[in-house]
């Protein structure tokens, strides 16, 4: 079982933010913003590549109201899901960061700026 999975039949606890039947957010381990928090189907998909358009129209609906829960859906927020290996996917279980609480970083500029190595 993954280790998602695991916060989700509570064998591991997670500092839990929001739930509902079919999907649960809780906090990041290592924040990288003021707000982080993970996003999650409680049913085990692998990535965003393998998810069914039905469980993201119920996720698109629960980010945005975990997302009014911690006060950011009118200051504004990140959400990324990092897919697969080039993506930077750690844990093989679907999950969005919901990034916020601060003015995150992004360059707009268009000179030399790639995010690939
Ligand atoms: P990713 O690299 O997109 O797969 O992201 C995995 C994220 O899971 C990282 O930001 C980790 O900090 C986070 N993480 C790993 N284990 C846990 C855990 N037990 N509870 C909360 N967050 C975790
Ligand atoms: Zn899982």
């Amino acid at each position: 079982m993954c280790i998602f999975c695991k916060i989700v039949n509570k064998e591991i606890q997670g500092n839990i933010v929001h739930e509902s039947e079919h999907f649960l957010a809780f906090n990041d381990l290592y924040p990288k913003a003021p707000i982080h928090i993970l996003i999650i189907p409680k049913q085990h998909v692998d990535c965003f590549q393998e998810v069914g358009a039905e469980t993201m129209s119920g996720m698109t609906t629960f980010i945005q109201e975990v997302a009014s829960k911690v006060g950011i859906d009118n200051t504004g927020y990140r959400l990324v899901t990092n897919n697969g290996e080039d993506g930077g996917q750690e844990v093989r279980h679907l999950h969005f960061h919901l990034l916020g609480g601060g003015k995150l970083i992004w360059d707009h500029s268009h000179e030399d700026a790639h995010n690939f190595i």
